[in-house]
């Protein structure tokens, strides 16, 4: 992004700064389900990665904000696998059972099947391994698909916008094409990486004419084992331009489809889920929704997100997050970096999409009514 002087001001440092995080002086235990303000669990670890992606979705990484002077995190500000290994085994300890890799392009950080390895190995306290899952965009998933599940990843989530070729390459803004993504798919499957979700963001006036060769295509394809989400259009960081008009709330996507495929809807399957699920009513597998805009689901939001530099996110519309970095590169023992994770949750209220609902989508007034802070970027926190 550039300031009014044309510098470049990586979109990390952008936000409200937060104090690095301190040791709390009253511990809070090392172990144990913690429940934030609202009486949520933390349950569900986001690691992003890396900053970096090879697309330029408009929706998250618009081209003209993150063009060739982007400058991105350097390798050095990164945390290492082990230190990413660490703090998930203490997030694992207060009760997180799965771990969502993403990015940017997660497939992008180099011998990321060296942090499987290590993140497989982490067992909750009863001693159950945790799911481990990955979310791509898809691109490299054809060659690198059989070497993740042999490192121990479980499941993939694929983001594929579009079949028509036109639109996707339009939409990923790099020029790449669908069929590679499909061969992804198709070799996660092979793979055993599945059941597989495909999310489709849905941009009204871009891509809603997709919606149902989307869902024939994998109502027919993989017998069933590719479960296709529809994603309202969000207004996450500060880039994409968002407007409320470009958002075609799952309501109307779920009625398009049950013209022609009648539809039954179907319990969340864990608590939490952001996806609303429907089944086809001639059994030939299901769909999802995440409509984050017009039926807000933080009553049960149980995610965190760790930035690919340490830093703590609460919510995907956070404007800051918590640096654990020092504390990871300091003297702090487990218990402290524990104890100051579990007193970071215990202080969470964020519910962000609530809050826009009641006070209206294009009104983006402040805490206090003044401007609103920066939020931060999906690229960089990971969706
Ligand atoms: S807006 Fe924030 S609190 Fe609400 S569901 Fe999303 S991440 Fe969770």
């Amino acid at each position: 992004m550039k300031n009014s002087s044309n510098t470049v001001i990586p979109i990390s440092t952008i936000g409200r700064a937060r104090p690095a995080v301190a040791v709390p002086e009253v511990a809070v235990p090392a172990t144990g389900v913690l429940l934030d303000r609202l009486g949520r669990p933390m349950t569900d670890l986001r690691i992003s990665v890396t900053d970096r992606c090879n697309f330029r979705c408009s929706y998250c990484m618009p081209k003209d904000v993150f063009d060739k002077d982007y400058k991105y995190l350097p390798h050095s500000a990164l945390l290492s696998f082990e230190e990413m290994t660490r703090l998930a085994r203490l997030f694992a300890a207060h009760g997180v059972r799965k771990i969502r890799l993403t990015g940017g392009e997660p497939l992008l950080r180099k011998n990321i099947e060296g942090l499987i390895e290590q993140l497989a190995g982490i067992r909750s306290p009863s001693g159950e391994p945790l799911a481990l899952t990955l979310t791509t965009n898809g691109s490299l998933l054809a060659r690198k698909a059989a070497g993740l599940r042999a490192a121990g990843l479980q499941r993939v989530t694929v983001s594929l916008d579009s079949l028509d070729d036109a639109v996707f390459r339009h939409m990923n803004d790099v020029d790449f094409p669908v069929a590679d993504v499909l061969a992804g798919i198709d070799a996660a499957l092979a793979a055993g990486l599945g059941p597989i979700k495909v999310n489709m963001v849905v941009k009204r006036g871009t891509n809603e004419q997709e919606i149902l060769p989307m869902a024939r295509y994998f109502r027919t394809h993989h017998g069933g084992k590719v479960v296709l989400r529809f994603i309202e259009y969000m207004d996450v960081g500060a880039t994409n331009g968002w407007r409320m008009d470009e958002v075609l709330p799952s309501a109307d996507v779920i009625a398009r489809i049950h013209a022609e495929f009648p539809l039954v809807p179907l319990e969340a399957a864990t608590p939490g889920e952001t996806a609303q699920r429907w089944a086809y009513a001639d059994g030939s597998g299901e769909i999802g929704v995440i409509s984050s805009v017009t039926q807000a689901f933080c009553h049960d939001c149980s995610r965190a997100r760790l930035s690919t530099e340490g830093k703590l996110y609460l919510c995907l519309f956070a404007s800051a997050g918590h640096d654990l970095r020092p504390l990871l590169r300091g003297t702090a023992s487990d218990d402290d970096i524990a104890s100051a994770i579990g007193h970071i949750w215990q202080g969470r209220a964020d519910r962000y999409s609530e809050l826009r609902a009641l006070r209206g989508p294009d009104n983006d007034s402040g805490d206090a009514g003044g401007k609103a802070p920066r939020r931060v970027e999906m690229s960089y926190i990971g969706g």
